[in-house]
């Protein structure tokens, strides 16, 4: 059974593969370039296959382990001892709960249903009872050392039993349980002819990190909920577990705001797709004809809730003071010498500063805020802070007028004192502000996170505060992913599959009693040339992937030859999810992987 599933002549996945014609980079010759490489990408496969058979014959022994070469999960789990046998996955198979959320029962028999048909039983229970022929999620007597996302399983021929502390556990023990599975599993439609084994084993597992991110920016580029929704099954696939959620920049702003409904009638659009892109790239377009798009707050609670199932925490980031050239579009009022603005058609830094002169801005900013607080329970609310140029707060009488009254003696230090006047608002409510690198310069806010993306995270870290690491260098997925091969068009740099998977986010001069601060990392989806769910996706993996693992699986565990090897299986997920992958990152020659 283990070759069926990694059988390449299934054209099932293939068949269905996704719709790059209609992308507007289609034509620019990386269909041609996939064509040629078609031939490699079943090569590994086939190796795999290989693999397989050997591992079916020391099954078919019982005596022996079944092989770790015949385990393709994606991130690598800390722990995993395999012994000899398999357990069965029947019609028949219970999932008991024991102390655990019916909604985690529903969603493993949700998951289960489309490829196996298998309406499974779900028994809540907390009475000792017949656990053979189940699958049981448990958070009874667990291992103290598990943590509150990690879990345990044990698979014997009996029973597969997923323990943890906490539901978030639990849910990823569920995720670790459907890689277990033939990849078939994953099917959106009946597989006949597979039986659902999985090997016996015991997996113990945590995260290295306790924030393991993505950032998509929606303000260049509109994806809807629906698509929102299916980039977050697949960082719950990853367990991934913080969606940088960046909804608002100069080109859009994406949220409504009950007390500013100009924000999204004004500001959610702009003339066209702008970015010098095809207007067929993307399919954001009102009924007028504008392009853009925003989420009602009744659409937002919906994908919180969606999220928050799926152990994700939602972490909105409303830029200021600069990037605001969408919000002063729609009230100018809130800028240093009233405009004009425009939601902005192309990238790079604007003039779109909010002054940070008038009272009237700060309590603009508080009551968005304070709708964005009802909105996300999120503990981290991002502020932004980057790129502010302090043109016009240099020549604005008002922004001088109170660098003189607070003493402040460059723009630098007038963003500061703006930064630390939100950071007094958000703590006074319990949260956190985070930004980007920038809010350092002029003085950092004192209880403020950093998501170092140009520098300043051993400062920070040493100085007690907390860090996010999004260095450029290896979490920009809006970066190119070979320069030597056909490729739509994306941000000048370059970052390939290997040097993602080679993050080490502690960096190596912190001191290791400041460890602790580094809070984890996270992949960062700016979408200036991105403009449809599918171009979404082909820059996101597989270096997401990589990034996943970088952020769960010890620093000890990370090979890359064998993060290649579950790769391919992890392929097969994507084609029967639907996901349009970079199939060229699979071939493991250096000038296909280049
Ligand atoms: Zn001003």
């Amino acid at each position: 059974m283990l070759v069926s599933r990694l059988e390449p002549e299934d054209p099932r996945g293939l068949g269905v593969r996704h719709c790059c014609g209609a992308l507007s980079w289609a034509g620019s010759g990386l269909n041609a370039a996939r064509r040629r490489r078609t031939p490699k990408h079943w090569r590994p496969n086939r190796i795999l296959g290989v693999a397989a058979a050997v591992s079916i014959a020391l099954v078919a022994i019982r005596s022996v382990a079944g092989s770790l070469d015949s385990i393709a999960v994606i991130p690598q789990p800390a722990s995993i001892q395999m012994h000899a046998g398999m357990f069965r996955l029947l019609p028949d198979t219970q999932i008991i709960l024991d102390s655990a959320p019916q909604a985690l029962g529903d969603y493993l028999a949700g998951r289960l249903h489309p490829s196996t048909t298998y309406n499974l039983r779900i028994v809540p229970t907390r009475a000792p009872r017949d656990r053979t022929n189940a699958i049981v999620l448990t958070t009874r007597d667990p291992e103290t050392s598990l943590g509150a996302e990690g879990y345990s399983i044990s698979v014997t021929a009996g029973a597969i039993v997923i323990r943890a502390t906490e539901p978030a556990g639990l849910f990823y023990g569920v995720q670790t349980l459907l890689q277990l599975l033939p990849a078939d599993v994953l099917a959106a439609k009946p597989v006949p002819g597979i039986e659902w084994t999985v090997p016996c084993l015991q997996i113990q597992d945590r995260p290295r990190f306790p924030w393991r991110g993505f950032l998509l920016d929606v303000g260049r580029h509109f994806l809807n909920p629906a698509e929102i929704k299916q980039l977050l099954d697949l960082m719950a696939l990853h367990k991934l577990n913080v969606f940088h959620w960046h909804l608002t920049d100069d080109q859009g702003w994406r949220v409504e705001i009950k007390k500013y409904p100009r924000l999204t009638e004004i500001g959610a659009w702009r003339k066209g797709i702008g970015f010098g892109l095809d207007p067929g790239a993307g399919s954001a377009y009102g009924p007028d004809g504008r392009y853009g798009g925003f989420y009602s707050q009744t659409e937002v609670r919906e994908i919180v809730a969606y999220a928050k199932e799926r152990n994700i925490n939602i972490v909105p980031e409303i830029e200021m003071p600069g990037h605001a050239s969408a919000a002063l579009a729609a009230y100018p009022q809130f800028s240093c010498f009233g405009g004009p603005y425009s939601t902005d058609m192309g990238g790079g830094i604007y003039a779109g500063v909010y002054c940070a002169g008038k009272v009237e801005t700060f309590e603009f900013v508080q009551n968005v805020l304070t709708e964005i607080l009802e909105l996300f329970p999120s503990k981290y609310i991002h502020i932004g802070g980057d790129e502010v140029p302090p043109d016009n707060w240099h020549k604005c009488p008002k922004c001088q007028a109170r660098m003189q009254r607070e003493h402040l003696k460059t723009e630098k230090e007038l963003e500061s004192y703006f930064v630390r006047g939100v950071e007094k608002f958000l703590n006074a409510h319990h949260r956190t502000l985070i930004g980007w690198s920038e809010i350092r310069e002029g003085g950092l806010a004192p209880n403020a996170t950093i998501m170092d993306w140009i520098g300043g995270a051993v400062e920070a870290a040493s100085a007690g505060h907390d860090v996010v690491m999004t260095p450029t260098t290896y979490c920009y997925l809006d970066y190119y992913q070979s320069t030597n091969q056909p490729e739509p068009k994306a941000m000048g740099d370059y970052l390939p599959l290997d040097r993602a998977y080679a993050f080490e986010p502690i960096p190596a001069t912190l001191e290791p009693r400041f460890h602790s601060h580094i809070l984890g990392a996270q992949g960062n989806l700016w979408t200036e040339y991105i403009a449809s769910l599918k171009h979404a996706e082909y820059m996101m993996f597989p270096r997401l992937s990589a990034l996943a693992e970088v952020t769960w699986s010890p620093a000890s565990g990370r090979n890359y030859d064998d993060f290649m090897r579950r790769l391919q299986v992890q392929a097969r997920r994507f084609e029967l999810m639907g996901v349009n992958y970079r199939r060229q990152s699979l071939a493991r020659t250096a000038a296909a992987s280049l």
